[in-house]
């Protein structure tokens, strides 16, 4: 198994794949203005197992597009929705993010939790804004620098990990030069990491390694989860998420 698949293994039983909760998106849901609309078409780009997906279907008349490169994810998300009552409104879609077969101006919304990062906020931002119908809605959310200066390691790290790593002033202003206005902008709580993510994530560290006979490569996996969570409790007044909401300008 390659570290893709170990690492899509080590996540397919968790309700996120990020940070992130429920409460959080139905906030970013308040602020996108798209509540009380009718008959939307919403793509949610990297929606890992779903747990945003679900939370759309409920609160919105939409038909939801769910992309995720891992079918793992998909299979668990269709299930759920099912579970939940909402398969009419989800589509899951096998897909790269970066290649999405979406047409111009489509859709009313685009949503996406802790993914952009994987093809970059600005290419992201950039490449999506297409899809996206006049004035229509990107909610995303992704790493963000908490204050203006921050510990040299902790800089380092995630210089190293992710170079656009900024501040939500450097976010927004990657918004308006890619033709966004924003509209909305919170920090998700720390019980979006530790509670939804973290912790869960942690207590499959050791079922995990045992599915996997202690390989090297499921090893090399526990120990990054173990740093990146150490770091988060050691540095977490200086970094988080931001959930950007912004609607597209200029047709
Ligand atoms: N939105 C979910 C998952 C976030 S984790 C949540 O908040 O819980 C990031 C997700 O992006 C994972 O599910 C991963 O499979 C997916 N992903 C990573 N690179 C991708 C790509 N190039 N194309 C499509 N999906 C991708």
């Amino acid at each position: 198994m390659d570290d893709i698949q170990l690492l899509i293994d080590l996540h397919k039983d968790g309700a996120r794949q990020g940070p992130g909760a429920d409460d959080e998106t139905r906030l970013a849901v308040r602020l996108s203005g798209l509540k009380g609309r009718a008959d939307l078409k919403i793509a949610d780009i990297g929606c890992g197992t779903g747990a945003s997906t679900l939370v759309l279907a409920r609160e919105l008349d939409a038909q939801i597009t769910a992309v995720d490169f891992a079918p793992a994810f998909l299979a668990s998300l269709d299930e759920d929705a099912s579970r939940a009552g909402v398969a009419d409104r989800v589509t899951t879609l096998a897909a790269s993010m970066e290649e999405l077969p979406f047409e111009q101006a489509s859709l009313d919304a685009i949503w996406s939790e802790g993914a952009i990062y994987n093809m970059g906020f600005a290419a992201g931002v950039e490449a999506w804004r297409e899809y996206l119908k006049p004035d229509g809605i990107l909610a995303v959310s992704e790493l963000t620098w908490l204050t203006a200066e921050r510990p040299e390691e902790l800089q380092k790290h995630w210089v190293a990990e992710y170079p656009e790593v900024d501040t939500a002033s450097g976010k927004l202003a990657v918004l308006e030069r890619l033709g966004f206005t924003p509209i909305g902008y919170f920090v998700l709580p720390e019980h979006c990491w530790l509670e939804s993510y973290y912790r869960p994530t942690q207590q499959r560290l050791s079922t995990f390694l045992a599915r996997h006979q202690h390989s090297d490569a499921a090893t090399a996996i526990v120990d990054a989860e173990e740093q990146e969570l150490a770091l988060y409790e050691r540095y977490k007044s200086f970094f988080g998420y931001g959930f950007y909401i912004a609607r597209k300008t200029g047709g």
